[in-house]
């Protein structure tokens, strides 16, 4: 075969991991990764071996992302699903207050996936990584028979006292939000109505930001008593906390923060408020303050460059959780006390 078939060649037929093998794409993989002092010994081994601060206690959250059933490769890119798959465990960090630290990536391949989608997804994924301070140092790779599988688990630290669990809320706190809400479920909407979504929202759909300054910032001053992030729409979320708080509260839906993308999109199709509320996937944080905080949430939000919106109170369990909507009068839509009830609207992966 001459030079030029064999480019020739090479530019039609795409390198698949069947290609390169298991250990090719793990060294790929590892030389990419950003070298740290801390971890003693990462990918190559069988572990990984990390030091750890002294007085903190250990975090770890896994999440799994299954083609189909958390993605469609028709509407995400693989750089976005690479830096979506890490966002989705270091947002559960960000949540307890923590500071991510080590990261373990279990990946199940089918065999005639291409090398370059392999590397756009391992590019997205390290990319979060860096940003984040987190280090990935180890996992596992696979052939699978059936769609892409991504297992992520991020390991993180805190000082036991600064701890932000769903149980801290009491009544009378102000209930938070960071950000703006919907953006994430509109673009979801918009995709799976065979509509376009702006690129603005479909980016925050695609590659949410974890918000692990915040979430350090509220847990070191003290100033949250009880956090979640926003994963599966805020009401599910709202109900976790208050089912673990053993609280009421009253959300004015009126006062969800929304981007100036979505106030537009809603203004046409105002038949799609309530869908684009209730959708999860914006990884904002919610949480809960004393009301004698808000002066120091208002200068950590202007410190920030990041909205921090009161959207309401928790109250005694008995109130359950009211909203108020358009129109004033609140509703109540569930007890925050009962553990089934306290999902209204929310995704549920084993609900019909
Ligand atoms: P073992 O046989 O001990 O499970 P493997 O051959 O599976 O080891 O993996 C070799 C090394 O590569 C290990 O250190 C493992 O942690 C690392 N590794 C494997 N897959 C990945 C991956 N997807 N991301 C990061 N590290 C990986
Ligand atoms: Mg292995």
């Amino acid at each position: 075969m001459d030079k030029n078939t064999h480019q020739k060649k090479q530019e039609t037929t795409p390198v698949t991991l069947a290609a390169l093998g298991e250990f090719g794409f793990i060294e790929r993989i590892r030389q990419r990764v950003r070298a740290n002092t801390a971890v003693l010994s990462g990918i190559g081994d069988d572990c990984s071996v990390c030091t750890f601060p002294p007085g903190e206690v250990l975090l770890t959250t896994k999440d799994l992302l299954l083609e189909d059933i958390h993605f469609r490769r028709a509407w995400i890119d693989m750089y976005s699903l690479g830096w979506k798959s890490a966002a989705v465990n270091l947002s559960d960090i960000a949540a307890m207050g923590g500071s991510a630290l080590y990261v373990h990536l279990g990946l199940g391949i089918p065999a005639a996936t291409e090398l370059d989608d392999l590397e756009a997804f391992m590019h997205g994924f390290l990319s979060l990584c860096d940003q984040e301070n987190a280090t990935l140092c180890g996992g596992d790779t696979c052939r699978s028979m059936q769609g892409l599988c991504i297992s992520v688990t991020v390991q993180g630290s805190i000082p036991p006292a600064e701890l932000c669990q769903r149980s801290g809320a009491t009544p009378g706190d102000i209930i938070y939000v960071s950000g703006t809400l919907g953006d994430s479920a509109l673009a979801l909407l918009q995709m799976q109505e065979g509509e376009k979504p702006e690129a603005e929202l479909a980016l925050r759909h695609n590659r949410p930001q974890p918000r692990l300054q915040l979430g350090r910032s509220l847990a070191s001053q003290r100033l949250a008593s009880a956090m979640i992030d926003l994963s599966d729409g805020i009401f599910a979320d709202l109900g976790h906390i208050l089912t673990h708080s053993g609280c009421g509260a009253e959300l004015d839906t009126r006062l969800i923060p929304l981007s100036a993308a979505t106030q537009k999109h809603l203004q046409q199709q105002p038949q799609r408020r309530l869908q684009v509320l209730k959708g999860g996937e914006d990884y904002e944080l919610l949480f809960t303050a004393p009301a004698e905080r808000q002066q120091q949430i208002a200068q950590l939000s202007a410190k920030l460059g990041l909205p921090l919106t009161a959207v309401g109170k928790i109250l005694p369990a008995p109130e359950g959780l009211r909203c108020i909507d358009h129109g004033g009068s609140p509703q109540t839509t569930s007890t925050g006390a009962k553990p089934d009830a306290s999902n209204p609207g929310g995704f549920n992966h084993f609900r019909a």
